[in-house]
C-alpha cells in the first residue's frame, strides 16, 4: 500500500501537473470509493472549481480548491491518481472510478482496481478533524527523537505496530517501518516502552533517512502503485529487510527472518544484528 514516500511523489506531481487547473465537471462511474459525499454532491461542489495545489498528509493526498472544500484521496492498496493528457494508454485508464474533467482538456483520474482506496470532499470543518487524528509528519522538523521518544515511552506495544499507527505517527506502514527498524539494528517485536532514549535516537534516524531516500528515488514499487504519470518507483531495488525474506541480512550476512508474529503482518528482520 502505497505509504508516505509514494504518497508524496504522487501529490508533488500532481502539485507541479494541476496546480492553477480548473475543474469543468466530475464523472463518478464507481460511487463506492466515495467518502462524506454523495455523486450528485461532488459534482455540485466541484464544478467550476480552481485547484490550488496538491500535498500529502500521511497516506492522503490532499487537493484544496479555491472554496476551501478539500478533495482528499486516499489509494490504499491499489488506487492511483493519474493525470490524463490524452496519451496515457487505455491499459492505465481501466478501473477510473471517479473522474475529474479539467476545462484544459485533460483529467484527474483516480484508478482503483479493488476500491478499497476512498474519495473524500471535506469542508475545512471536517478536514480539521481529519487532520487532528492523524499524528505529526515523521518529517516535520517540529518531529525530533525526543518527541519519538516521549510517544515510544507511553506504549507497552511492539515497536513495530506502535510506528504503524497512524494516530501515533503518519504515514508509516509495513515496508518502512520494517526498513527503519532495520536501519536502527533494532528488534521489531520489542516493546516500545523498553527502547532507550539512544535507541530512539537510532530509530529516528532510520526512519527519516529511509523516508527521505525512498522519495528521492520515487517511492518503492509493488502491487498497483504507478505515479501521477502511471510510471513505477525505484526504492525496490534499495530495500534492506522488506520482502527479503531467506536472504541474507546486508550488514551482517545472516538469513532474514520472515513472520507474522506481530498484528499479522509480514515482518522481516535479522534475529542476529537487530536486538
Ligand atoms: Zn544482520
Amino acid at each position: 500500500m502505497p505509504e508516505l514516500p509514494e504518497t508524496e511523489t504522487i501529490a508533488r506531481d500532481l502539485d507541479r501537473a494541476v496546480s492553477g487547473a480548473t475543474i469543468a465537471s466530475v464523472k463518478v462511474h464507481r460511487a463506492d470509493v466515495l467518502r462524506d459525499i454523495t455523486a450528485a454532491a461532488l459534482s455540485r461542489r466541484v464544478a467550476g472549481t480552481r485547484i490550488e495545489r496538491s500535498y500529502r498528509r500521511a497516506k492522503a493526498v490532499v487537493i484544496p480548491l479555491d472554496t476551501n472544500d478539500r478533495i482528499v484521496v486516499q489509494p490504499r492498496f491499489t488506487g492511483a491518481l493519474l493525470v490524463d493528457d490524452g496519451t496515457l494508454p487505455a491499459e492505465a485508464l481501466s478501473y477510473v472510478t471517479v473522474s475529474f474533467s479539467l476545462r484544459d482538456g485533460r483529467a484527474l483520474a483516480y484508478r482503483d482496481i479493488r476500491r478499497l482506496g476512498t474519495v473524500a470532499l471535506m469542508s475545512p470543518a471536517r478536514f480539521a478533524k481529519f487532520d487532528a487524528a492523524l499524528g505529526p509528519e515523521p518529517l516535520d522538523p517540529a518531529f525530533t527523537p525526543q518527541h519519538l521518544s516521549g510517544i515510544l515511552r507511553d506504549s507497552r506495544q511492539a515497536v513495530k505496530k506502535l510506528l504503524m499507527d497512524q494516530r501515533r505517527v503518519a504515514g508509516v506502514g509495513n515496508i518502512y517501518a520494517n526498513e527503519a527498524l532495520w536501519r536502527a539494528g533494532i528488534d521489531p517485536s520489542r516493546a516500545a516502552h523498553n527502547i532507550s532514549d539512544a535507541e530512539a535516537a537510532s530509530l529516528h534516524a532510520g526512519l527519516t533517512s529511509v523516508l527521505r531516500e525512498a522519495i528521492e528515488a520515487r517511492g518503492t514499487s509493488f502491487r498497483d502503485y504507478r505515479d501521477a504519470s502511471g510510471a513505477r518507483g525505484g526504492f525496490s531495488g534499495l530495500l534492506a529487510a522488506y520482502g527479503r525474506g531467506g536472504l541474507s541480512c546486508p550488514r551482517c550476512g545472516a538469513t532474514l527472518v520472515d513472520t507474522s508474529a506481530i498484528d499479522g503482518r509480514t515482518t522481516v528482520f535479522c534475529a542476529w544484528c537487530q536486538r
